[in-house]
């Protein structure tokens, strides 16, 4: 098999560069602490960037403020195969959330040179900004830059310090006065494949060691609020209260029960007047629920709204409910999803299919073109927090499926089939380590 010819990635290499990425963090926060706009996260991607032009490729930094590293294919027209993640975290985060997808890309490429292997397209590295949200309030800065979802309306955001979103986008490298060239057009990408830590327990608990994600999430939000009567906590009986606390806590537990096809969680309670000794006469609930199915999410909210309803009706109390974002999910497109499923039966694993339950620059991206997402486990399911963890060994195998999964992109034809399938010559830059494998229900292959 071609497979067997190929280099593995180099997971002294790629552990070397996980190190060093580690020490650009915040001394003064928790964790690994590097957020977007902060000195050392512009230090670690400059850093960054160095890596990029070391490996081969022609490094810029665009009007979004997105790290670009491009390797020119054979056939220079054609769109790009375009694969990448970002490198800032949250506060008190972890060394691997985004991070892996950066690093991991740029040691494919490593893989490609030194095999003195070649690409029809153009293969583009992304180090996008900002993915995690930020003191504006906002996340994905930098894809979405490129997908041209980026305004006015954002770049005249202040944070809590005064900074206007503008000036920390030309401090970051950006050109927000000309953010428009920021913006691919339509047919610039071939696809979008981004290597990412799942951030959840399920190839862990399956013994998987790939994920193929299915798609991201929708996520809708939404306030409910109960308005009762005040009353002196110690003279109104208990069957003559209008307690709009009572009414937002049931809703709560109602939201539990509906969660049948995704997951929803009533966040905050907001509870007027806040006091030991009266009867609770307003009560805002904020809550949320997300899905990979769209119909699904359309009959939570209108389940949810006839809840509201009924309690509140129940125990005389008025009730609105008002969306605050919906989002719908965004599904990975079935070829893209297919032939990583296939790269990753190719490189030795029984890939698992899920749903991506964190937002990604993965899902702008889907706007532009074709997009599909790898997964590698999270130990115990932890992400965003100092704890997270996957083993180097993991990285190495989501490294071996991203390669393989370009490679074959790469010489698909335009409508997505695989003109080189069947006659076995497809290549394949690593052996899988099958032997770890032990996939259960729900895997592909
Ligand atoms: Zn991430």
């Amino acid at each position: 098999m071609s497979r067997d010819s190929g280099p593995a990635p180099d997971l002294g290499r790629v552990g070397h560069d996980l190190e060093v990425i580690s020490t650009y963090r915040d001394p003064d926060l928790l964790g690994w602490t590097r957020r977007v706009f902060s000195p050392i996260d512009m230090a670690a991607r400059a850093w960054v960037g160095e890596q990029m032009a070391a490996a081969g490729l022609t490094v810029e930094t665009d009007a979004g403020g997105n790290l670009i590293g491009r390797l020119r294919g054979t056939e220079g027209r054609r769109a790009a195969l375009v694969t990448g993640s970002h490198t800032d975290t949250v506060h008190g985060g972890g060394r691997f959330d985004g991070i892996i997808g950066v690093l991991g890309a740029i040691e494919v490429v490593r893989m490609l040179t030194e095999s003195g292997r070649e690409l029809r397209h153009d293969l583009v590295v992304v180090d996008f900004l900002g993915e995690e949200p930020n003191d504006f309030g906002l996340s994905c800065v930098g894809s979405r830059a490129i997908v041209g979802a980026l305004g006015p309306e954002h770049l005249d955001l202040v944070d809590p310090g005064g900074r206007r979103l503008r000036d920390l986008l030309a401090e970051a490298g950006g050109d927000p006065e000309n953010l428009a060239a920021a913006c691919w057009p339509q047919g610039a990408l071939r696809c979008f494949v981004e290597l990412h830590i799942e951030q959840g327990p399920r190839l862990e608990r399956a013994g998987a060691s790939i994920g193929v994600v299915s798609g991201i999430v929708g996520i809708h939000r939404f306030l409910s609020t109960f308005t009762g009567r005040p009353d002196h906590a110690g003279t109104t009986p208990m069957g003559e209260r209008r307690d709009a606390l009572l009414g937002a806590a049931e809703a709560a537990l109602r939201i539990e029960d509906l969660a049948t096809g995704g997951v929803a969680t009533a966040g905050r309670l907001d509870v007027r007047p806040g006091a030991h000794n009266v009867v609770p006469a307003e009560a805002d609930l904020w809550a949320e629920v997300r899905s990979d199915d769209t119909g699904w999410l359309g009959s939570f909210g209108r389940d949810v709204e006839v809840s509201v309803n009924e309690i509140g009706s129940r125990r005389s109390l008025a009730t609105s409910l008002s969306w605050v974002s919906r989002e719908d999910p965004v599904l990975a497109t079935s070829w893209v999803r297919d032939t990583v499923a296939r790269a990753a039966v190719e490189c030795g694993f029984e890939p698992v299919v899920l749903p991506s339950g964190a937002g990604h620059d993965a899902a702008h991206m889907a706007r532009l073109g074709p997009m599909g997402m790898i997964f590698v486990p999270s130990r115990d399911g932890r992400s965003h927090c100092p704890e997270e963890w996957t083993d180097l060994v993991q990285i190495g195998d989501g490294i071996s499926v991203l390669a393989e999964t370009l490679l074959a992109c790469d010489t698909l034809d335009e409508a997505g089939t695989d003109g080189a399938a069947d006659n076995g010559a497809r290549p394949c830059l690593r052996v899988g380590s099958g032997s770890r494998q032990r996939g259960e229900s729900g895997t592909v292959g």
